[in-house]
């Protein structure tokens, strides 16, 4: 089994959070770029078992800023390069503003099955405040529309944590994703990434960040309102209906091979990890001239013990310690065990057998548990 991930590297505006690599209004390079992909497709099919291919993923930036004729000249490309017909999961990220019943019936026409709509909130307060280009009347709408057109597997983004945001408005963007009943939900901590105009907001003092106890409310309302209306937690940011667990993310967790096309994709491919550069430009001259970008990472045997054990724990099938020491030896096991007890102890992990998965308090303090558990 394989994956393919396309990224789109372009957004309308850029929202104060983001750090994700997409450019603002750029439009003039979206067409030379969608032939680089093509071109790059080519490059690097070879060493890659396409014939397994079953999922596929078009994220940004704002692919849904594509036109319904880019994006079929896209997909088309990509399928006259790699074989489709095993694929079971289809892909594409939207921003709820850009979605049309002409756009959303393309996407069903060339056989995109699943549609990641990034909502972030149903309080327009909050949405002014991330610089969203959508109100929540907008993003219903969307989701409606999506329906319609005969996509049922659609998944909705929100953020907590967001400034100025209550338990309250929280529970309401909530109970609204829940009227809409989505497949999926992934649903995020607010994070201040260098390097984005919102850190540089708080750096100036220019915005109150939510206190750990507000976050902490934030995830226990959310965790308890998704449970009661039957989704799964499947992993710390990600909830799903039964059978609905994100496939192509999923893969990313189990170190399924995927390849990444496009500026700042990444691809892991024979247990070997590469990189784009994050540079449009530069990736559309390389690729013009023939050559591939991605760079290989080197990573010692303690990096992918460390890595390792933080896929496997973000999931709840958590980690088989006996796995880990079948693939990494005694000594990494050795320290495995015992970093993990004291987690164990205190209700943060749960062990059954030689599993082990994070507790619910144990997803909250999950950044703490993996620092404690690295080997590096
Ligand atoms: S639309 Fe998505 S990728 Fe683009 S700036 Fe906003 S959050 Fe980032």
């Amino acid at each position: 089994m394989a994956g393919i991930y396309i990224h789109i590297p372009f957004c309308k505006k850029k929202c104060i959070y983001c750090d994700f690599y997409s450019v603002g209004n750029k439009a003039e390079m979206v067409n030379a770029y969608l032939q680089a992909l093509c071109h790059e497709a080519m490059l690097r099919k070879e060493g890659f078992d396409c014939d397994t291919i079953k999922t596929v993923y078009i994220g940004g930036g704002t692919p849904s800023l594509l036109t319904d004729v880019q994006l079929s000249q896209l997909v088309d490309g990509m399928m006259h390069i790699f074989d489709f017909s095993h694929v079971e999961e289809f892909t594409i990220e939207v921003n709820p503003d850009d979605i049309t019943a002409d756009i959303a019936m393309s996407y069903r026409q060339l056989g995109i099955n699943r549609v990641s709509m990034g909502v972030q909130s149903f309080v327009d307060a909050e949405l002014q405040f991330l610089r969203r280009r959508h109100d929540a009347n907008t993003a219903a709408n969307a989701y409606r529309t999506i329906l319609e057109c005969g996509i049922n597997n659609v998944g909705i983004d929100l953020i907590y944590g967001i400034p100025g945001q209550t338990l309250q408005s929280w529970q309401n963007s909530l109970d609204v994703a829940m009227g809409l009943a989505p497949k999926h939900m992934s649903c995020y901590n607010l994070s201040y990434e260098e390097g984005t105009p919102l850190y540089r907001m708080l750096d100036k003092g220019g915005v109150q960040v939510a206190d750990d106890d507000s976050c902490i409310a934030m995830y226990e309302l959310m965790t308890g309102v998704l449970r009661e209306h039957g989704y799964e937690h499947y992993e710390i940011s990600n909830f799903a209906k039964p059978g609905y667990y994100s496939r192509h993310n999923s893969s990313y967790w189990d170190k399924t091979p995927y390849l990444g096309l496009g500026a700042s994709a990444h691809s892991y491919i024979g247990g070997t990890r590469y990189y784009n550069p994050s540079d449009i430009k530069a990736y559309i001259s390389q690729i013009g001239m023939g050559n591939v970008v991605a760079t290989a990472e080197e990573e010692t045997m303690n990096e992918r013990y460390d890595e390792e054990v933080m896929l496997r724990l973000r999931t709840r099938r958590g980690l088989d310690a006996d796995k880990l020491l079948d693939v990494y030896g005694e000594p990494y096991y050795s320290y495995f065990m015992s970093a993990v007890r004291q987690f164990v102890d205190s209700g943060l992990v749960e062990q059954a057998g030689s599993v082990f998965c994070l507790s619910g308090r144990g997803v909250m303090l999950s950044d703490m548990v993996f620092r404690e558990l690295m080997y590096v």
